[in-house]
């Protein structure tokens, strides 16, 4: 099912300020797909899945789901949380321990008054599709952090909803259980119809998991797009910042030729993206470390050719991780174990215009 918001606004009174939390959110957020809200600590995520799950009540605003005004001020609608046909999962599981886990999945059942028979076949059906089978007796408190979170997760789907929304479901689970637990997530939702919201702040998280990403900042969405459109090809410097290592500074737009915009920067004349933006006019070059490449001679024709000199590498696994003096910046960049260069050296670097991306701030 589809959700749309409109000029949604929330503020919270605390210790006699008002805080904004909500600051006119428009958002759709499509069928069937898993779209993630990502912000830094305090930017309004957990507000907006509330006020879609029901939880909170915003100040002004509209909320649709699958087309149906779920809440809306102007119109005095305020359908209450059970009755919009959702699913949650919280950062504290909220299952309950004093019961079976057979009992936590079954009390959304028992809630709605359904059948004992019904009530064992879907919880049944739910429990082998989280790959809990076998599990039914077992206390809740007797699973792993993993196990109980695929608990958490059948709660939320046993009575088919057509949306199921997630705060933070991830963060108190170890790095490798995180990891394990994500491609669990994946694959089960990937095999339903569903719309998923997921509240994040780990941007590989919301990389991993997404069909859609809003970035927020501050009770605004910043941007919207894929992983990849967000990642590659961002617009705005704050997104590009927040979802992955950059190297930014300013720049100013000389030209365009040949399909791609030429800048002058701290780093000297650069081949950039095309961007519509008008010789002379402020933007922001932005290079992740990972498309700086060191090559100590043979450099990519096509590239943007640069020289620097190498202040500080440090091995992190897999690769070196350098601060390059570059022109008057310092830039981060990665280098490969075999590439023969050490912390002083004066290097070739390369970058492919594709990679220097405009943005603005
Ligand atoms: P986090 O990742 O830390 O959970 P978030 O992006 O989910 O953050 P929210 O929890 O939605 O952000 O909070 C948005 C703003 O509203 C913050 O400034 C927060 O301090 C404030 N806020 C949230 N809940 C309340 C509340 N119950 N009373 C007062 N202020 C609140």
């Amino acid at each position: 099912m589809e959700i749309r918001i409109e000029g949604l606004t929330k503020h919270y009174v605390s210790e006699g300020k008002k805080v904004k939390a909500l600051d006119g959110v428009d958002l759709v957020i499509p069928a069937n797909q898993f779209f993630t809200l990502l912000g830094p600590s305090g930017c309004g995520k957990t507000t907006l899945l509330r006020c879609i799950v029901g939880l909170e009540t915003p100040d002004e605003g509209e909320i649709r789901i699958g087309g149906d005004v779920v809440w809306s001020k102007a119109k005095g609608i305020a359908v209450p949380p059970e009755k919009r046909g959702l699913g949650m999962v919280f950062q504290t599981y909220a299952i309950w321990p004093h019961m079976s886990v057979f009992d936590n999945v079954a009390y959304p059942l028992q809630v709605r008054g359904m059948s004992k028979d019904v009530i064992r076949d879907k919880v049944a059906k739910t429990l082998r599709f989280v790959q809990l089978e076998g599990y039914e007796r077992r206390s809740a408190t007797r699973l792993s952090g993993g196990q109980q979170q695929r608990v958490a997760l059948a709660r939320a789907l046993v009575g088919e909803p057509k949306v199921i929304l997630f705060d933070e479901p991830l963060s108190n689970l170890d790095a490798k259980l995180r990891e394990e637990t994500r491609k669990e997530l994946r694959s089960f939702l990937g095999a339903l119809e569903i719309t998923a919201v997921y509240v994040t702040h780990d941007r590989v998280e919301a990389l991993a998991l997404s069909d859609s990403i809003a970035v927020m900042r501050q009770g605004h969405i910043v941007e919207i797009g894929s992983p990849q459109k967000i990642y590659f090809d961002a617009e705005h410097q704050f997104v590009a910042d927040f979802i992955g290592r950059a190297n930014l500074m300013p720049a100013r737009v000389r030209a365009h030729e040949q399909g791609h915009t030429v800048v002058e920067s701290g780093l000297g004349v650069l081949r950039c993206q095309q961007r519509n933006l008008p010789a002379g006019s402020e933007t922001i070059l932005c290079i992740r470390p990972e498309f700086l490449h060191v090559t100590r001679g043979a450099q990519d024709p096509d590239g943007n050719p640069l020289k620097g000199s190498i202040r500080s590498m440090e091995f992190v696994g897999e690769v070196y991780e350098a601060e390059i003096r570059v022109g008057d910046r310092t830039l981060l960049a990665r280098i490969d174990p075999d590439v023969p260069v050490r912390e002083g050296d004066t290097v070739d670097l390369s970058v492919a215009p594709a990679h220097c991306m405009l943005l603005s701030a």
